[in-house]
């Protein structure tokens, strides 16, 4: 780390900073930097801001336009990591973490051919700076969810899904109301008696407006969720309807034509089954949300209560445990799994200490003063974890895990990391 302080009273040695941007073609206009030229300019007047400290703009461009982050294969990234191993370059400043990798494991590895090579690594609207405990802690989150994702990831299938999801394929669990998966697999025909039902369902809603109203109706007509085969042959009786279910029911895109693939939506294989824009209706009827967020109940002070979700089934996972010869099996559940059962969703349970341990081992091992760490009880540690990340998500299919980080515009001066 460099430390500008103790080390002032001297001329700064320059830091030759290089500028890395990218854009994925898919990334949608409505992104606030969604250009290179933006991208570059934000970075750019962070390191003006650091001029005093003897940053410079190396003049080269490393721009990947038309690249996705999930994986390496960018000419731009190659480009900037040779000449890092050229010892051309001293700092590389991006506008956002995820503009340099969208995958933790790739991620954590450009960090280490950087550290080789002696190389900081800043991203300026966010919580990157070593010299701070908060961005060390921020780094350490990062590393133990890697590390954690490591573990979990047996082969690598999630690349070949998304990009089936992109084009626009069913790739499978459990199919919903209204479809049937084909004879052969991979691909949703439409059920026509349960499409009536979903039709019903919609138009129930947007008449009565009230999710309760509907979900009375249904249970008096004696409609149940799906019922379907798994390949195994196993069958799978339909529950019958919650609050929850039909609220997901309501909200699935699916029911258009299309599918949603890490919150993108992407045109489906699969035929529609609601006329157009009625499910932009229902949405605009639909409640925010069942669950208080963020506020709720933490009396165990789960150290990623409120944190973890399930990617699956977009439902928070809960802390909870099971009790065996007087000992506690802690574990986060998924909170739509709890309440309708473990076969709807992929993700299912993650055991606590495991994914805790490694969270919190990281943490104290990157720690400088790790007693300050220690000394904090489980909600200070809980705080200090909450200020730096938002949101952690766990895919059971994929097993794959990802964070986002709180952005701190605010705190756009000094950001510094050298991992
Ligand atoms: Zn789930």
């Amino acid at each position: 780390m460099r430390k500008s302080s103790s080390e002032a009273k001297t001329t700064p040695s320059r830091l030759r900073c290089a500028i890395y941007t990218r854009k994925s073609t898919e990334e949608g206009l409505e992104q606030d930097f969604n250009t290179l030229d933006a991208q570059r300019e934000a970075a750019e007047a962070f390191i003006q801001s650091q001029r005093r400290e003897g940053w410079i703009v190396l003049p080269e461009r490393y721009d990947d336009g038309g690249f996705t982050g999930a994986n390496m294969e960018r000419p731009a990234l190659q480009k900037l990591l040779a000449a890092i191993e050229a010892g051309k370059i001293d700092c590389v400043v991006v506008y956002k973490v995820d503009r340099l990798s969208r995958s933790l494991l790739d991620f954590t590895s450009i960090l280490s051919q950087f550290d080789k090579r002696n190389v900081s690594f800043v991203a300026v609207t966010q919580q990157f700076n070593t010299s701070t405990s908060l961005g060390r802690l921020t780094l350490n989150i990062l590393l133990s969810f890697a590390q954690f994702e490591r573990e979990l990831i047996g082969e690598r299938t999630r690349d070949k899904m998304s990009a089936a999801r992109k084009k626009g394929k069913w790739v499978g669990g459990c199919p919903v109301l209204g479809y049937d998966v084909a004879t052969g697999g991979g691909r949703l025909v439409v059920n026509e008696q349960e499409a009536e039902q979903v039709r019903a369902i919609f138009a129930l809603f947007e008449q009565t407006g009230s999710l309760r109203e509907t979900m009375v109706e249904i249970q008096r007509r004696g409609w149940r969720l799906k019922s379907w085969t798994c390949k195994t042959g196993e069958f799978h009786t339909g529950g019958t309807f919650t609050l929850s279910a039909l609220r997901r029911l309501l909200s699935n895109i699916l029911y258009t034509g299309a599918v949603r693939h890490q919150g993108k939506v992407y045109s489906g294989e699969h035929s529609a089954i609601l006329e157009p824009n009625q499910w932009e209706r229902v949405q605009s009827l639909l409640p925010q949300s069942i669950q208080p967020r963020g506020g709720m109940r933490n009396k165990h002070q789960a150290l990623l209560q409120g944190l973890l979700h399930c990617e699956c089934c977009a439902a928070p996972m809960v802390y909870s445990y099971a009790a065996k010869g007087g000992r506690k099996y802690p574990y986060y559940v998924c909170r739509q799994a709890q309440k309708n059962g473990w076969a709807t969703c992929p993700s299912k349970s993650l055991p606590a200490q495991a994914i805790e341990g490694s969270v919190l081992g990281r943490i104290r091992e990157g720690m400088n003063q790790t007693t300050l760490w220690e000394e904090m009880d489980r909600r200070r540690q809980r705080e200090a974890i909450e200020a730096v990340v938002e949101r952690v998500g766990y895919n059971g299919t994929t097993r794959q895990i990802s964070i986002r980080f709180r952005t701190s515009e605010a705190a756009m001066a000094g950001q510094e990391v050298r991992a």
